[in-house]
């Protein structure tokens, strides 16, 4: 039997281990995924036991995702280009980091039937998930990406990696509702609406969406913010961050299996687990 992991602290309440075993059952494949504690200072320990115990592959968490950057192997493109590793596979001993959130929010929002192609996206955020988003809106062929950050200086960090379609811009609500006139689609990466950490003072720049547009919070709990309620009232579609969970989970197993997966279905399999 092969083994899965995610990895972090804290971990124990991850829902990664729902997702990727119901998958893997699905599959029929006797593979056991856990959440496994490893401590910041405890990851070179861990990485080597992974390449000594027969690990197949792990998920990485807070706060190892970017001191994985130096630690594994080789890099793919999805984790140069956001700086940060959420994904391991260990192949012919060695370690492949990769990321696969801002992959999985596009697959997500694609799903939901998002053009990211050729689209002006709007990004509430610039913090790591942010990041990881970006990076994979700029590789799925978005025109433009608004980066609306109260530090400044972190917007204009994260659109260096793409100048010519991440475009820093301010968090007041003028800006917002400029941004917001041209966009198709709307993704909150900030804190905003999670429980404990403050709320958007205004919404205004709700408004003035157009009719056929998306709103992703990528908070999922609660399961609807206030902004995900004012966006359903007004009729756009709006989807929370449990799609981007379950899609980034079956983007890493594609890599831990090294195949193609059937990936609605999977995507479908993961979802349920979550609702069970
Ligand atoms: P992070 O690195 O700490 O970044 C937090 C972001 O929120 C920063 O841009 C920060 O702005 C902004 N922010 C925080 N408080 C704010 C406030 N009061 N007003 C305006 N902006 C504020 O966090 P993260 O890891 O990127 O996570 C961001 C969100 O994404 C969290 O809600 C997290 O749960 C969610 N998430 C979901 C998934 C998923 O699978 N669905 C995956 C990862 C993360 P400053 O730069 O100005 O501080």
């Amino acid at each position: 039997m092969s083994k899965l992991h995610v990895i972090g602290d804290p971990v124990l309440h991850s829902k990664s281990p729902a997702i990727q075993n119901a998958m893997l059952a699905a599959l029929g494949l006797e593979t056991c995924y856990s959440a496994r504690v490893v401590k910041r200072g405890e990851l070179p320990a861990f990485l080597a036991a992974a390449k000594a115990e027969g690990v197949t592959g792990f998920n990485a968490t807070m706060p190892h995702k970017v001191a994985l950057m130096e630690l594994v192997d080789r890099l793919d493109d999805s984790a140069r280009l956001c700086g940060a590793v959420n994904t391991v596979r260990v192949e012919d001993g060695h370690l492949v980091g990769c990321s696969t959130d801002g992959d999985g929010l596009v697959a997500a929002l694609e799903s939901k039937g998002a053009v990211i192609a050729d689209a002006h996206v709007v990004m509430l955020g610039a913090g790591g998930a942010a990041r990881s988003v970006a990076a994979a809106l700029v590789r799925a062929g978005a025109r433009q990406v608004a980066v609306c950050n109260r530090t400044p200086e972190k917007a204009e960090q994260l659109c260096a990696m793409a100048p010519d379609i991440l475009i820093p811009e301010s968090f007041d609500i003028a800006a917002l509702r400029r941004r917001c006139a041209r966009a198709s689609v709307l993704i909150n990466a900030t804190n905003l609406g999670m429980e404990g950490c403050g709320q958007f003072e205004d919404l205004s720049f709700l408004n003035v969406l157009d009719d056929s547009s998306l709103v992703c919070d990528l908070i999922y709990h609660p399961a609807e913010t206030a902004l995900l309620r004012r966006a359903r009232e007004r009729g756009l579609t709006a989807v929370n961050g449990l799609p981007m969970l379950v899609w980034q989970g079956v983007l890493a197993l594609e890599q831990f299996l090294n195949t193609s997966l059937d990936r609605p279905a999977m995507a479908e399999i993961a979802l349920r687990s979550l609702a069970d």
